[in-house]
């Protein structure tokens, strides 16, 4: 039992209830026993002092490639067809121990930022690679985090009028096999679950139309989520008119790729049309503004989407396509983006927030159980220290959190159990993780055809 008291809480429940002061008890389950004002009930179990904190859910991270941490800094001046391009061989390199490294560094740094469960999308499986996909569910492990992987595919290269060069895309038939063993072998559907898997061909520009529609009646059957790029530059637009002659959304519809079980990474370039599509079929949008920014692919159209009730969650996209990969500075990010296309109004510290974490949960399909800090949920939550020099003298403590800087975390709990505390991981250690990753870096790279 752990008692969280004399501590901001913000609750991002239905009402966005938020105590001054207030406390929360996590039970010997693993989940939220009380939330409230004031004093915690008197109980036995571990007691933290919060003062000069704030509680919040732990942040959802609801689009990325771990992997890429291993090629972080290049091609940093490119548009998304340009970069992937760049970056494309040195990914048929990839191996197990490449993604391991990569993916205990990108996972450390998101506890470190107050992300307590992330997915990952993982499309590359190079043939001599060994399992990249068990490699990252291990590192997961070690640094304590949910986990919701993806596999991921490609099966339209460069001969058939693709991206990707022809020697990293799979068959269709091997795509579509792998994906459902991955289900059968690693998915946990059960309430509590530390790992769910979801099914994920790329993108438009990466898998036919063929692994796009039975990818999708796999994972109905199977009874879980849908997940790829859709709309995510002007390119990709330029690509499906002249090849499908449609838009992304139109292509996505066509497919069976709308529904309350999809999420769609970026989703910024959407007319009135496609936003009234995502809203009227549930499907969800992971938004990645860093991303975003740094490929210069564009600003979504985020307060459109809420308010077309499109649930959207925030994401760190892959650390190659913006090194930063803090979850916990993308609610910042993802408010100057709302307000600089729609003015002040357009986004709150509160719905930043709400992005991060009930946004997030909703994309993976996790909000009964997590997103917000409610009794009977699941304890993942992040203690966020505010008294120190860069948020010092700032009252409003969600305002410290979102418009401040990058806030340590002085502890983070996942179903309980904790992650991060008082700014270093609990299960790992820092300096080795950035060791492994740099390693593996560099043996990426010198190992160059
Ligand atoms: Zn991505």
């Amino acid at each position: 039992m752990i008692v969280i008291e004399n501590v901001a809480v913000a609750t991002v429940d239905d009402a966005d209830t938020y105590h001054a002061d207030g406390h929360v008890v996590v039970g010997d389950d693993g989940r939220i026993a009380a939330v409230g004002p004031g004093a915690a009930p008197a109980s036995a179990g571990r007691r933290v002092d919060g003062a000069g904190c704030l509680v919040t859910p732990g942040l959802v991270n609801s689009h990325h490639h771990l992997y890429q941490w291993a090629t972080r800094g290049l091609a940093v001046d490119e548009t998304l067809f340009g970069w992937l391009q760049a970056l494309y061989p040195i990914w048929g390199r990839l191996d197990a121990e490449v993604v391991g490294a990569a993916a205990g560094a990108g996972l450390g740094w998101l506890a470190l930022s107050g992300c307590t469960t992330s997915m990952d999308h993982h499309y590359v499986f190079p043939r001599d690679g060994g399992d990249v996909l068990e490699a990252e569910i291990e590192a997961a492990r070690r640094i304590g985090l949910r986990f919701h992987p993806t596999r991921g595919s490609m099966d339209l290269g460069n001969k058939d009028g693709g991206l990707p060069p022809d020697n990293i895309v799979e068959t269709t038939d091997e795509a579509l096999l792998a994906t459902e063993q991955a289900v059968d072998r690693w998915h946990d559907p059960s309430p509590d679950a530390m790992l769910r898997i979801a099914v994920a061909p790329c993108s438009p520009f990466s898998v036919t139309e063929r692994l796009m529609s039975e990818a999708a009646e796999l994972a109905r059957r199977k009874s879980v989520r849908l997940h790829t790029h859709l709309a995510e530059t002007d390119d990709e637009e330029d690509f499906c008119r002249e090849r499908f002659g449609c838009t992304p959304v139109e292509y996505a519809e066509r497919l069976g790729w709308l529904g309350d079980d999809v999420w769609l990474a970026h989703g910024v370039h959407l007319d009135d049309s496609a936003i009234a599509k995502l809203g009227a079929s549930g499907t969800g949008v992971a938004h990645c503004p860093s991303s975003n920014a740094r490929l210069g692919a564009g600003a979504a159209r985020v307060r459109e989407l809420l308010d077309h009730r499109v649930p959207v969650g925030l994401g760190v996209d892959g650390s190659a396509s913006q090194e930063a990969s803090h979850l916990g500075e993308e609610l910042r990010q993802a408010l100057y983006t709302a307000r600089t296309r729609g003015g002040p109004a357009a986004m709150n510290a509160r719905t930043a927030l709400r992005l991060g974490t009930m946004g997030g949960a909703r994309c993976l399909g996790r909000q009964d159980d997590l997103g917000s800090l409610e009794a009977g949920k699941l304890a993942d939550l992040v203690v966020w220290r505010l008294d120190g020099l860069g948020h010092a003298g700032i009252d409003d403590r969600l305002a410290a959190l979102v418009l401040g800087p990058a806030a340590p975390v002085a502890l983070a709990l996942v179903g309980g159990r904790p992650v991060v505390e008082r700014g270093e991981l609990v299960n790992a250690d820092a300096e080795t993780l950035a060791r492994e990753a740099t390693r593996a870096h560099r043996r990426l790279l010198d190992k160059r055809a």
